[in-house]
């Protein structure tokens, strides 16, 4: 059988799996195996898989493929302190999509894109640069998951935590993007708990309503960067479409019912976001809420000539939201060494 004709098993649902092998003669608990290989051992090749007998393995390659055709790593960069890995998948039709793997004290972690490029046109990203290409499939999404834990499993790690902040509105692709979290979910594929994910928006209200409806529990990341509709609009053209004060009603309808704390994502740019009057504004938006918020001194984008600001400036702010009390942390950076902001080593590879 030619390898286009051969049949993707990779993200599909076991009792489909055992369906496929039954009428190709394989017995039911082969497809046990095999989901055990792939999602818990990171194996996908048949003839790898040791406790397959050879000639099942055989008749499993002459029918089926686990990965889609031609989907790679086109380039993976390790930060040099080995904790943080960037990938830049490629996709059956050329298309490539970004991912990021971290190693913490507490676990692996995963940035995961949701689709290819994005038309948010947010002024910091990298990832709206080439513009929108298209959604990525549940698949697509599980298997940025499954290359990062083949390289992490065999050292003993696992990706035990989702984030999906890579390329992409999340929201956009909503069902694509829960049907991977559900899949990634289940005990016999990679077993993460619903705690241990989240969605991150730059703030599609109708989006996170939806997701307040579907009933799953996941973790809710908003991109807020401004505390203020002008500046707001200028950094997230978005907001045009759904004020700041619409996305934060809309984000504590969604903190009311998942029981969840709302994470609120601000990066802070020199000279842009980062004076006192922006923290008060900020922390005057998200007083009494049901909210923590995340600072992120900006990772500075070539193209969009945005700089961090000093370490004193960051710490002022941030010690000005803690006096107001707000729930706030700033983010541990890791991988500076490797274009680790979303989009940045997608939008390096387009240009060569
Ligand atoms: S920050 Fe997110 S929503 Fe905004 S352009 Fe980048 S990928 Fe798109």
């Amino acid at each position: 059988m030619r390898q286009m004709d051969k049949k993707e098993i990779f993200g599909m649902g076991l009792s489909e799996l055992q369906s496929l092998f039954i009428d190709k003669g394989l017995k039911k608990y082969r497809a046990d195996q095999v989901f055990d290989w792939l999602y818990k051992k990171s194996v996908f090749t048949f003839s790898e898989m040791k406790n397959i007998a050879r000639s099942d393995a055989e008749l499993m390659n002459d029918n089926f493929t686990v990965l889609p055709a031609n989907v790679k790593i086109l380039r993976r960069q390790q930060s040099a302190d080995g904790l943080t890995t960037k990938d830049l998948v490629e996709l059956t039709d050329g298309n490539t999509v970004e991912t990021v793997s971290m190693k913490h004290d507490y676990g692996c972690s995963i940035c995961v894109s949701s689709q290819v490029g994005c038309n948010m046109g947010c002024a910091f990203c990298a990832s709206g640069i080439g513009g929108f290409v298209r959604n990525l499939s549940p698949q697509e999404i599980l298997l940025q998951i499954a290359l990062s834990n083949q390289l992490l499993v065999p050292a003993g790690g696992r990706i035990s935590r989702i984030v999906v902040m890579g390329s992409g509105e999340p929201l956009l692709n909503l069902d694509a993007v829960l049907e991977a979290l559900t899949f990634a979910h289940r005990e016999d594929a990679f077993n993460i708990s619903c705690r241990n994910m989240t969605v991150s928006t730059c703030g599609i209200v109708p989006g996170i309503d939806a997701l307040a409806g579907k009933g799953i529990r996941l973790n809710l990341a908003i991109s807020l960067h401004a505390a203020n509709n002008d500046l707001r609009s200028e950094l997230m053209p978005v907001n045009d479409t759904y004020a700041l004060t619409e996305v934060i009603a809309a984000a504590e309808r969604y903190a009311r019912t998942s029981g969840r704390q709302v994470t609120y994502e601000y990066i802070l740019i020199a000279g842009k976001n980062d004076s006192l009057t922006d923290a008060e504004l900020l922390a005057n938006a998200l007083r009494f809420k049901h909210a923590s918020v995340n600072l992120i001194p900006v990772n500075p984008v070539e193209e969009k000539g945005y700089r961090r600001p000093s370490t004193e400036r960051i710490d002022a702010f941030l010690r000005f939201l803690q006096k107001r009390k707000i729930n706030v942390t700033i983010r541990k950076e890791m991988g500076k060494d490797i274009d680790a902001a979303c989009g940045q080593l997608r939008s390096k590879a387009m240009k060569r």
